[in-house]
């Protein structure tokens, strides 16, 4: 028969999965010797089988009382029972904490009898007594019968006034206590429950119903915490914070959880029961003082913190009651702590000898280092907040306010800094939000374009500030309380925590950024980074290259620890003063004027080339040969036809105009762009090649890669790659030549693609675009964010890599390609080259190695080690 009860004595920590994560340490901790109330389990398998079947599993009841007699026997006393009752507290407990799911009863036992049966326990304190009952009425009633807190909250208010809760006399409470009982009464027609064994019942079911409370649902959805695992049931010996000043309940952590620091970190309160620590109802004080009031049991407790960390070799945080002078221990996990102090613990424990550097690197992630990179406004500087949004894209930002894109544009040439404000941006946006420090706006979710695009650009960005009154034609906002700001005046925004501030705030850069950069690690938690990164690189199997298309970022990428470029992009390359160049090839009705086009860019491209292979220093760098149609580096269609149909008018104007409405095309994504303008434009990829391999041969040791994009058929492939390597052996120089896998076609199609070419980069931007058939610029701000609500997907393809749909092609692109290529080289060169989870699927799927902006290298390295290090059968592929 199935066993749906579990007593702390029969558990372990690793039964989370049947017995919460509660339940399960506090097995752990019985079983450790550590002083725990008796109690037991009911699992999530009874929850589940709940939920699903709308009454509890056969056999439920039996083995509840069974266990609870079991309980009874142990503690020499019946649950409620009148003249010396048994009491205990109900509580929830899932895998996975979760606010937002009923928590605990507790005193359950008590009615109008047994409470003096309590008070007689206590050597005639009546006053502990009836405080527990008022406190059952009121978790009970709010809880478990869904009252609105606040009445109860208000009616002990009233009769508080001016004074502390423990100031209220016996009688006081028990007044209280009729009140209490009145609220519910008239809150749901019937009786407080007063039959204990009843009252128990009540509680459990009101866990497991609270698994689908809407709150508990939305939770659930934004943390990707599965739907179906239901939450377990504790039940566990009442043990009294609230009979005197001898006794207490408090929290505390086995290390400081803000930076790691061992020492003595917690809150004790008097007089006090479950919840008042955190609840906040009086001034807690710092745990060193319970050394003062009792030293017997603080002495006891900090043995117990140390035998936690060594046992559970990790920060732990703990919940305890002391009962008039004896020590229990309530809850205890694993805790959580800042990004700092995640890897200052990790070295910390590894010098202490409880854990190896090995274990270490998997102790922190690529999400907390990013945390430790973005600059941060200074902790103790003076703050003028002004309002609030949503925390879009991380760091700190400080600039002049302006209110279109154009101006931000403006002001930043002349040196300034802006911040770009916008009701929402959109992509016309794009040059301002490239110009400025940082985008606030005031509409949209964190999925909105502002939020999307500048992560993508690891931009500040607070989005949604709905408190603010954006009004872009008259060049201001309004904040709250009549704050004005106007164009150039200086505001901060914070895009960690979404707070926006009047003036200017000072910025602190990030230490580790600087690290990066090539400063000597000096303070505690550099030196942390800089054991785990090394130990990372050391056990990584991925490389990990940049997308990089200027020699700026192509040597931040070396200091980053970038081995090479997976993607050098040329289109930039055709911008600025080049655009007339562009015009020229666009416009040219002969072969001869084409051609002089291209030969006017050639030597401008190869500049490019010599400066970035320079950069590169004998590292491998792919290029990929122009990809965007011509017609995006063509004057505006609008700007054309006023200039057309106003004199003044050239020519050439008259020309473009033609020129730009033949190119139109309805879907550009899908257009006439990659390898298909390879194959249309004659002599334009043949430029491309030509100035590669004359800069290849300038610089010693470069190592060019060239990559063709969009290719769908390997026939497109072939052609081009005949052109290269004709071109590549004229001039001596030798360079690999692969593709992008970006269309569905090439990677259902990759064993024969794979013979034309040496190399694939997985270009999963466009992957992920073609094969959800989402128009990125489109969708992301139309309808993502009712999708993330709407749990079709918990996080946004383009951020983390679909494992199911584009991973699927990706496999089959891998096998296929290998087995055409046994040495083809495989990389990712999309956003998700830097995405902590696509860097575990790439590990996975077996690829060489991944490439990202300059800033996500740290992190693309540390989850490729922490992706080694986890996968067990690593060594044997
Ligand atoms: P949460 O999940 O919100 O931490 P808990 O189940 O841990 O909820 O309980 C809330 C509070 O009640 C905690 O402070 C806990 O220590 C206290 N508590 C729970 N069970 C008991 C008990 N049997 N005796 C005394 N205090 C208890
Ligand atoms: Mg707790
Ligand atoms: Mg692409």
């Amino acid at each position: 028969m199935a066993k749906y009860v579990y007593d702390f004595t029969e558990g372990n920590r690793n039964l989370k999965d049947l017995l919460g994560g509660k339940g399960a340490n506090l097995a752990e901790m019985t079983n450790l010797g550590l002083p725990v109330p008796p109690g037991f389990t009911i699992t999530t398998d009874a929850c589940r089988h709940y939920l699903a079947a709308g009454v509890v599993p056969d056999g439920l009841e039996q083995e509840v009382a069974e266990h609870l007699d079991a309980l009874e026997k142990q503690m020499g006393r019946r649950l409620g029972q009148a003249d010396d009752p048994l009491l205990v507290s109900v509580r929830s407990g899932a895998k996975f904490s979760m606010p937002g799911m009923m928590e605990t009863v507790l005193n359950i036992g008590l009615n109008d009898e047994s409470v003096h049966g309590l008070a007689k326990q206590a050597g005639g304190n009546d006053r502990f007594a009836w405080d527990s009952y008022r406190r059952l009425i009121q978790m009970f009633g709010k809880t478990v019968l869904g009252i609105d807190g606040d009445l109860f909250e208000h009616a002990l208010d009233a009769l508080k006034g001016k004074r502390q809760d423990t100031d209220l006399d016996a009688g006081e409470l028990q007044g209280l206590v009729e009140t209490f009982k009145g609220i519910v009464h008239e809150q749901t027609g019937k009786d407080f429950p007063t039959d204990p064994r009843e009252q128990m019942r009540l509680a459990v079911m009101a866990v497991f119903d609270s698994w689908n409370a809407p709150r508990a649902i939305l939770y659930r959805r934004q943390e990707r915490i599965p739907a179906e695992l239901g939450t377990a049931v504790n039940i566990v010996a009442m043990v009294f914070g609230n009979v005197g000043n001898d006794s207490g309940t408090g929290v505390a952590f086995t290390r400081d959880p803000g930076t790691g620091r061992q020492g003595i970190y917690g809150d004790y309160l008097q007089n006090a029961q479950g919840e008042d620590v955190v609840a906040g109802i009086r001034n807690t004080i710092p745990l060193e003082e319970l050394e003062r009031i009792d030293k017997r049991s603080y002495d006891e407790l900090l043995g117990i913190m140390e035998t936690l960390e060594n046992h559970y070799r990790d920060l732990c945080d703990i919940e305890f009651t002391i009962e008039r002078g004896k020590l229990w221990m309530l809850q205890t996990r694993v805790g959580k702590r800042t990004a700092a102090a995640a890897f200052c613990i990790a070295t910390q424990l590894v010098d202490q000898g409880l854990i190896t550097i090995d274990e270490a690197v998997t102790r922190v992630t690529g999400d907390q280092l990013a945390q430790l990179m973005f600059p941060r406004f200074d902790g103790g500087a003076d703050k003028k907040k002004i309002a609030k949004g949503m925390n879009a894209s991380p760091g700190a930002a400080v600039g002049k306010a302006v209110f279109c894109s154009e101006r931000a544009v403006e002001l930043s040439e002349q040196g300034e800094d802006v911040i770009l404000v916008r009701r929402e941006t959109n992509p016309d946006d794009l040059a301002g939000m490239i110009a400025a420090k940082g985008i606030l706006t005031s509409r949209g979710g964190k999925t909105s374009h502002a939020a999307v695009v500048a992560r993508g650009m690891g931009k500040t960005c607070v989005c949604g500030a709905e408190e603010l009154e954006v009004s872009t034609s008259e060049g201001r906002f309004t904040a709250p309380g009549g704050v004005v700001v106007s164009e150039g005046d200086v505001i901060s925004i914070d895009g960690t925590s979404g707070e926006i501030y009047l003036g200017e705030v000072p910025v602190v850069d990030s230490a580790v950024v600087e690290y990066f950069e090539g400063a000597e690690p000096e303070d505690e938690l550099v030196k942390a980074v800089d054991r785990i990164m090394s130990h990372a690189d050391s056990v990584r199997r991925l490389g990990v290259r940049a997308n990089a298309d200027t020699p700026d970022d192509a040597a931040r990428a070396r200091r980053f620890g970038g081995q090479g470029i997976g993607l050098c992009r040329t289109e930039h390359m055709f911008l600025g003063e080049r655009r007339q160049l562009v015009e020229d090839l666009v416009l040219a009705s002969t072969d001869e004027a084409r051609q002089a086009a291209l030969d006017a860019l050639e030597p401008l491209q190869k500049a490019d080339f010599t400066e970035i292979f320079r950069a590169m220093d004998g590292n491998s760098v792919t290029i990929r040969l122009i990809d965007p149609p011509l017609h995006e580096f063509l004057p505006d269609i609008v700007d054309l036809s006023v200039k057309v149909a106003t004199d003044g008018a050239t020519d050439k104007d008259r020309k473009l105009l033609a020129a730009v409405k033949r190119l139109h095309e309805q879907n550009p994504m899908l257009g006439l762009r990659g390898v298909r303008l390879g194959l249309v434009i004659p002599g334009l990829f043949a430029m491309q090649v030509r100035a590669i391999a004359q800069a290849a041969k300038e610089v010693p040791g470069a190592r060019p890669e060239i990559m063709i994009p969009l290719v769908a058929a390997v026939q497109e492939l072939e052609s081009v790659r005949e052109e290269a390597a004709k071109i590549l052996a004229e001039t001596g120089v030798e360079a690999l030549i692969g593709t992008m896998i970006e269309v569905p076609r090439a990677a259902l199609t990759a064993a024969q693609i794979a013979e034309a070419a040496e190399f694939f980069s997985f270009g999963t931007n466009d992957l992920t675009q073609m094969t959800w058939g989402f128009s990125r610029d489109d969708v992301e701000s139309a309808f993502f964010s009712r999708y993330l609500d709407q749990g079709i997907f918990g996080v946004s393809p383009f951020e983390t890599l679909d494992r199911e749909g584009v991973g699927r092609l990706i496999r089959i692109a891998v096998e296929e390609g290998r087995s055409t290529r046994p040495d083809l080289h495989l990389g990712i060169c999309g956003e998700h080259g830097g995405d902590p989870d696509s860097v575990h699927f790439c590990h996975d799927v077996g690829l060489d190695y991944v490439s990202c902006s300059p800033f996500r290298i740290p992190i693309a390295r540390l989850e490729a080690g922490r992706a080694a290090l986890t996968d067990s059968d690593s060594d044997t592929r």
